[in-house]
Formats: C-alpha cells, sequence, structure tokens
C-alpha cells in the first residue's frame, strides 16, 4: 500500500515546531522526515535529530547526486532540504511521514509528489504572530524583521495548499493535523 506524504508549512513563528512535537510526542506511529540545512544549531539543536547540519559544499554535493527531494534558500541566506531516501521509504512502505518545510519547499514537493498533502498552519491573528516571535527572542531584531516579510508573502500563499489549520491551542492543532493525515 502507499501512502500519502504530508507537508506542513506556515508563517515564522507559527508554532510549527511545537506542534510537531506534540504529534512525535502523542502518535508514535507518525515519523518525521530530517531536514538538512547549511545554518548553524541553535543552542540545544543535536546534528542528526534536529537536522542534519552541513557545509554550503556538502548540501551542494548532495543536490548534485540528485539525492534531495526538495531544497530552498529561507529567509535569504540558508538552504534547507529534504533527503529522498528515507521519504520514499515511507511512501513505499505505508509509513505516516511528516515533512515541516517551508512553502516553497511544499510547492516543490507537490511537483514531484502529486498526491502529497499539503497542510498550512495558521496563527489565529497576525498581530499573535508578531507577539510569538518577539517572545521566543532566538532571533535578533534585524533577523524578526526578515522573518516577518517573509511571513506576509507565506500568509498570501495559504490558498495553495489542501487544508489551513489554526494554531490556537497546540494539543488541538495537532489532533486535526494528523486526524487529516489518516483521512
Ligand atoms: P529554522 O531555521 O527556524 O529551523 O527554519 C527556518 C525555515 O526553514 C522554516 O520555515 C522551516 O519550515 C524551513 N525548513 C526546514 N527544513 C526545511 C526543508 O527541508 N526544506 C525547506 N524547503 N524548508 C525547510
Amino acid at each position: 500500500m502507499t501512502n500519502k506524504l504530508t507537508v506542513i508549512a506556515g508563517p515564522t513563528a507559527v508554532g510549527k515546531g511545537t506542534v510537531v512535537k506534540y504529534i512525535l510526542d502523542h502518535y508514535p506511529q507518525v515519523k518525521l522526515s530530517i531536514s538538512a540545512t547549511t545554518r548553524s544549531p541553535r543552542p540545544g539543536e543535536v546534528d542528526g535529530k534536529d537536522y542534519f547540519f552541513l557545509s554550503m559544499a556538502e548540501f551542494n554535493d548532495l543536490i548534485a547526486r540528485g539525492e534531495m527531494l526538495e531544497y530552498a534558500v529561507v529567509h535569504g541566506e540558508n538552504k534547507y532540504g529534504t533527503p529522498k531516501k528515507r521519504v520514499l521509504e515511507a511512501l513505499a512502505t505505508g509509513q505516516l511521514m511528516l515533512l515541516e518545510i517551508d512553502i516553497q519547499g511544499a510547492r516543490l514537493v507537490k511537483q514531484a509528489l502529486p498526491e502529497a498533502r499539503l497542510i498550512f498552519i495558521a496563527p489565529p491573528s497576525w498581530d499573535e504572530l508578531v507577539r510569538r516571535l518577539e517572545s521566543r527572542g532566538t532571533e535578533s531584531p534585524e533577523e524578526q524583521a526578515r522573518r516577518l516579510e517573509t511571513a506576509k508573502a507565506e500568509l498570501a500563499a495559504q490558498s495553495e495548499f489542501d487544508h489551513v489549520v489554526i494554531n490556537d491551542q497546540v494539543a488541538r492543532c495537532a489532533t486535526e493535523v494528523v486526524e487529516l493525515m489518516q483521512a
């Protein structure tokens, strides 16, 4: 049996990471694709768990070898991408596989695998999104401004998705995503 791949995307600081963590903690049948990135690890992030942290040369080598399902330059500087192997294996074995990637990546996955299910995670409001980004405090003011610029364009893209789920409460949002994955 083949299975639909599910991609979740949404603007910066909408809480995608928290929703994904809730899903993995509560729904062990769901597996998460681990992306590769050229950005540096944040404090506490673990190579091979949060991301595969690669140099630009290593990343470009994977692209050249055709081992990326998709990749994109995110927020104007670093490359992020989905290694193909595990995702295709999951599809072939019918495992529920989740990709948490940016909107450019979501579009590219849909081109490569038209049956993929795209879910947009939306904030309850713009003001709430700004509040979440500021209170997270992991980015400099310049980086926050850059991410909010990207977020405006990302919010405008939600009509391209198969489903929109509002992250008003983490548990509720996560449960809705898993229900959609199993539908
Ligand atoms: P962060 O640096 O905060 O971990 O992630 C920045 C952005 O990169 C987020 O919007 C995230 O969804 C996106 N991202 C993470 N992994 C991938 C990936 O494999 N492919 C693409 N296209 N975007 C990704």
